[in-house]
């Protein structure tokens, strides 16, 4: 199964190194509690099981980043969430965020082609009786100066996929968030996780599939299970990405 990749040329890598600065919305929330958000992208069904009845266990809520085109397929990710798991998740109290309907590349189109792609999620998920989504993930990370502005009217975030200390400063239009992978990447995450009690920061996590022998996007549900009981025993509040902006938002008020 061959796997999309985006633009790797020196150009495409310039200009993945310079929208950062760009086009920003800064957010310096003062917490007096760290807070940590778990997102999951796409989205795989092996997330519910192995991700969302644990968290729920806890009382804890996710954020689903779904691109409504992807249900009931099959790729390196597995098996699709289809439209029914979707309500559910939502009835259920979790986040739905959008991700585009096809899964597609911010820099492979034009900005009103991406944002029609987001309408079509958009209109996707309210045929299905939901609200429209608070927050955005960009598709592969992908991003352009143009559409960090575009969606800041429409989202009060946008998340990629770089990853952020907890306590640094946040662009709402390209949030930093950190990877639950497999690979080399997790003892990192478990040690961030370990150490957010020193200056109580917002450390938001993201992944896709959660199943034995996971792509390497996803992790193990045992891995699953050692990030929640470190998070457990950080003290931590955990939020959904939506509410967690909405109650930084109002400390960065009160600075
Ligand atoms: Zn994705």
């Amino acid at each position: 199964m061959s796997v999309y990749q985006p633009d790797m040329s020196l150009k495409a890598k310039i200009k993945r190194r310079i929208t950062p600065f760009m086009a920003r919305r800064v957010l310096k929330p003062r917490l007096e509690r760290p807070i940590v958000s778990f997102s999951f992208d796409d989205c795989p069904k092996s997330v519910i099981e192995n991700a969302i009845i644990p968290f729920e266990q806890e009382k804890w809520r996710a954020t689903i980043y779904i691109a409504m085109g992807l249900c009931e397929t099959e790729n390196h990710l597995g098996l699709h969430m289809n439209q029914g798991d979707v309500k559910a998740l939502h009835e259920g109290g979790h986040e739905i965020g959008d991700h585009t309907f096809d899964h597609i590349d911010a820099a492979q189109h034009i900005a009103s082609e991406f944002m029609a792609n987001i309408n079509k999620n958009q209109s996707t998920l309210n045929a299905l009786g939901l609200p429209p989504s608070q927050t955005f993930a960009y598709p592969y990370g992908q991003v352009t100066a143009e559409l960090k502005l575009k969606l800041a009217s429409k989202f009060i975030g946008s998340r990629g996929i770089r990853s952020r200390e907890s306590k640094d400063d946040i662009d709402l239009n390209q949030i930093r968030a950190n990877r639950l992978y497999a690979g080399q990447d997790f003892d990192t995450l478990i040690e961030q996780i370990n150490h957010m009690g020193g200056k109580p920061g917002w450390l938001p996590i993201f992944t896709h599939d959660v199943r034995e022998n996971p792509s390497p996007y996803g992790c193990t549900p045992q891995q699953m299970m050692k990030v929640i009981d470190a998070v457990k025993s950080s003290g931590a509040e955990v939020l959904t990405m939506a509410d967690a902006i909405k109650k930084m938002e109002l400390t960065h008020e009160a600075n």
